[in-house]
C-alpha cells in the first residue's frame, strides 16, 4: 500500500477513535446525570412519604393530647397536619406521576390519609359536643386498621422506591464505570493510536524529505551531466575540427603545431609536449611544448626512460612525490603538488613517441580521455604523413642506388635553374656513364651489375655537398646537379668523382669487383644553354665525345666539337 493512502488510514482511524471516545465519555456523563437525578427524584419522594406518614402521626398525637388534656393547643399541630397534607399528597402524587405502579399506591395513600383524617375529626367532633368517654368510645377498631393500612402502605411504598433507588444505584455505577472505562482504556488507546499515526507521518515525513534530497541530488547530477555532455560536445567539436586540420597538413611539424595549439585549447589546466620517436627508435626527442610546466622535462631521452613507451599504455601520476614518475620528469619543487601523464603515440602497431601533460596535483589530470582521442588523432596523422613522405619518396627515388630517379631530375633543374637564374649564379650538370658496363654485366651477372650500381649512388650521395642533386639516369647513367657551380669548378668536382669512382671496391659474393671507369660529360648554365634539356643534351654530347676520346675522362661540353649538342 502506498505511504499517503496509509497515513489517510491512520488519519481516519484515530479521528474515529476520538470521535467514538467522545461520543462514549458525553453518553457516560448524560446517563450518569440522568441516574443522579433519579437516585435524588426517589429520595425525595421517599422524604416526602415519610413526611406524610410523620404527619399522620403528628394528627393522630394531636388527637391524643387534645382529648387527653383538652387543651386547644393540641389542635394547632393537627390543624398544620390537615392543612399539610393535602398539599404533600398532591406533591407526592406528581412526583411518582411516571410510574404507575406507585401512582396507584399513592392515590391509595391519599385515599386511607383522608379516610383516617375523618376518623380523627369525627371523634374531635365528639369531644367537642359530648365529652371525653362518648369521644373515646368512638375511637374504635377502625382507627387502628386505618394507621396500620397507612404503614403498610407507606412501608410498600417505600419498599417500591428502595428497589428504584438499587436499580438506579446500579444504572448510575454502570455509568460511572463505562466513564471510568474509557478514561482508563480509551485514553492509552487513543495514545496509543495517536502514537502510530504520529510514527506514520514521522516516517512519511522522513521519506518524504528523502525523496526531496535525492531529486534535489538527482537534479544537480543532471545539471553536471549537463555541463559534461555541453563540454563534451565542445570537446567533440573541437577534436573533429583538429582532426580536419590534421588531415590537410603537409608536414609532421604542421600537425604537432596544431595539435599544441588545440590541445592548450581542450586542456586549458595542463602543459604539455610530445616526443617522437627517431627512425632507428633508439631516442625521443621533445619536438614541442605548450602551456607553463610545473615540472622539468628531458629534450632527449632513451625509451626506457618513460614508462609509457616501455609498456605501451598511459603512465599517470597522481602527486610525483608519492607515485612513482617517469625518470624523464624532474623533481618538483617541495610542497608543490604535481600530477603528470605520459600518454604513448602508436599507429598501425608502431610506436611513434608520446604525449607529456603535467599539471597541478594531487590527484589525476582532468579530461585525460580527451588528451587520449587527440593522441590518437596525432599518431594517426603523423603515421599518414610518414607513409606519405616514405612514398613520396619512392616516388622520386630510385630504389637500387638510393638516388632520384629521371622525372626529379627534370623537375629539380627547372627550380634550380630559376632559382641560379634570378641570383646569377652558374649551375653545372654533369652526366656520367659507366664504361663497358654491358661487358661488367657479362662478367659478374647482373646481380654484380647491381651491386656496383648501388655503390656507385652511395659514393656519389657522400661525395656531393648538401644543395647538389644526384640522380640515376637511366640505366648505368647518372647525372649530377651542381647549383652555383661555373664551368672550372663543375670540371674540378667530376674529376674528382671520376678519381673517387675508379677507386671503389665493391664486395660481391664474397668477393671484391674488380674496378670501373667512368666517363662524364659537362654542361653549364648559362654558358652552354638555359633551359634544362638543352643542358642535359649538351652533358651527354660531351659525354658521348668521352667515349669516343677512350673513356675514363670528363670533358665540357664545347659547341665546336660537339655541334649543337
Ligand atoms: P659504354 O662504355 O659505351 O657505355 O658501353 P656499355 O657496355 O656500358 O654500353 P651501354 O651503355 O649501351 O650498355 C648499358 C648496359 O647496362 C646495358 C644493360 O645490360 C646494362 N644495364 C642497364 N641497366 C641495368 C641495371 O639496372 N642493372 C644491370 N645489372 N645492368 C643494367
Ligand atoms: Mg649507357
Ligand atoms: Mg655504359
Amino acid at each position: 500500500m502506498q505511504q499517503r493512502t496509509r497515513s489517510k488510514i491512520a488519519l481516519t482511524f484515530s479521528a474515529l477513535v476520538f470521535v467514538a471516545i467522545g461520543i462514549g465519555v458525553f453518553a457516560g456523563a448524560r446517563w450518569f446525570i440522568a441516574d443522579a437525578r433519579l437516585v435524588a427524584h426517589t429520595h425525595e419522594v421517599i422524604g416526602r412519604i415519610d413526611e406524610i406518614q410523620s404527619m399522620v402521626l403528628d394528627a393522630e398525637s394531636a388527637e391524643r393530647g387534645y382529648l387527653l388534656t383538652g387543651s386547644q393547643a393540641y389542635l394547632i399541630d393537627y390543624q398544620m397536619s390537615v392543612e399539610r397534607l393535602p398539599l404533600v399528597l398532591a406533591t407526592l402524587s406528581r412526583s411518582v406521576a411516571d410510574n404507575p405502579e406507585q401512582a396507584g399506591n399513592a392515590r391509595k395513600l391519599e385515599k386511607l390519609v383522608n379516610h383516617r383524617l375523618g376518623q380523627i375529626q369525627h371523634v374531635v367532633g365528639i369531644y367537642d359536643s359530648q365529652g371525653l368517654e362518648p369521644a373515646r368510645a368512638a375511637i374504635n377498631q377502625n382507627a387502628f386498621r386505618t394507621t396500620s393500612a397507612i404503614r403498610e402502605q407507606v412501608r410498600l411504598m417505600v419498599q417500591a422506591e428502595h428497589a428504584l433507588l438499587v436499580e438506579r444505584a446500579a444504572s448510575s455505577r454502570r455509568s460511572a464505570d463505562l466513564l471510568l472505562g474509557l478514561a482508563f482504556a480509551g485514553i492509552p488507546f487513543g495514545l496509543a493510536v495517536v502514537a502510530s499515526v504520529y510514527g506514520i507521518l514521522l516516517s512519511e515525513l522522513r521519506r518524504r524529505s528523502r525523496a526531496e534530497k535525492r531529486a534535489a541530488s538527482a537534479g544537480q547530477q543532471l545539471a553536471i551531466n549537463l555541463e559534461q555532455l555541453e563540454r563534451s560536445s565542445a570537446d567533440l567539436q573541437t577534436l573533429g575540427r583538429y582532426t580536419g586540420l590534421l588531415q590537410s597538413c603537409a608536414n609532421p611539424e604542421e600537425a604537432l603545431e596544431i595539435t599544441a595549439r588545440t590541445l592548450k585549447v581542450l586542456l586549458p589546466e595542463a602543459a604539455g609536449s610530445v616526443y617522437l620517436l627517431r627512425a632507428s627508435n633508439d631516442r625521443a626527442e621533445n619536438i614541442v611544448n605548450w602551456g607553463v610546466p610545473l615540472v622539468e622535462t628531458s629534450a632527449f631521452l632513451v625509451p626506457s626512460d618513460c614508462w609509457a613507451i616501455r609498456r605501451g599504455q598511459p603512465h599517470l601520476s597522481d602527486d610525483l612525490h608519492r607515485d612513482a614518475g617517469c625518470p624523464h620528469i624532474g623533481r618538483p619543487d617541495e610542497g608543490l603538488s604535481v600530477a603528470t601523464a605520459c600518454i604513448p603515440m602508436s599507429a598501425q602497431g608502431v610506436q611513434i613517441g608520446f604525449l607529456f601533460l603535467s599539471g597541478a596535483g594531487p590527484g589525476p589530470l582532468p579530461r585525460l580521455t580527451v588528451a587520449e582521442s587527440a593522441v590518437e588523432q596525432l599518431s594517426l596523422a603523423l603515421s599518414n604523413l610518414r607513409l606519405r613522405e616514405s612514398l613520396r619518396l619512392q616516388s622520386i627515388r630510385d630504389p637500387l642506388t638510393g638516388l632520384y630517379n629521371r622525372r626529379y631530375l627534370e623537375e629539380s633543374l627547372a627550380r634550380e635553374i630559376a632559382r641560379c637564374g634570378r641570383r646569377d649564379f652558374p649551375l653545372s650538370v654533369l652526366m656520367l656513364d659507366v664504361d663497358h658496363f654491358k661487358q661488367f654485366n657479362d662478367t659478374h651477372g647482373h646481380g654484380g651489375g647491381d651491386a656496383l650500381l648501388a655503390a656507385v649512388g652511395q659514393l656519389l650521395s657522400s661525395r656531393l655537398r648538401g644543395e647538389d642533386i644526384a640522380c640515376r639516369y637511366g640505366g648505368e647513367e647518372f647525372t649530377v646537379i651542381l647549383p652555383e657551380s661555373d664551368r672550372a669548378s663543375a670540371l674540378r668536382h667530376a674529376e674528382e668523382l671520376r678519381i673517387a669512382l675508379s677507386q671503389m671496391s665493391v664486395p660481391f659474393s664474397g668477393k671484391t669487383l674488380p674496378p670501373i671507369t667512368v666517363s662524364l660529360g659537362v654542361a653549364t648554365y648559362p654558358v652552354d644553354g638555359v633551359a634544362g634539356i638543352t643542358l642535359l643534351r649538351k652533358a651527354d654530347a660531351a659525354l658521348y665525345r668521352a667515349k669516343r676520346s677512350g673513356r675514363n675522362r670528363v670533358l665540357p661540353f664545347d659547341a665546336n666539337l660537339d655541334g649543337a649538342g
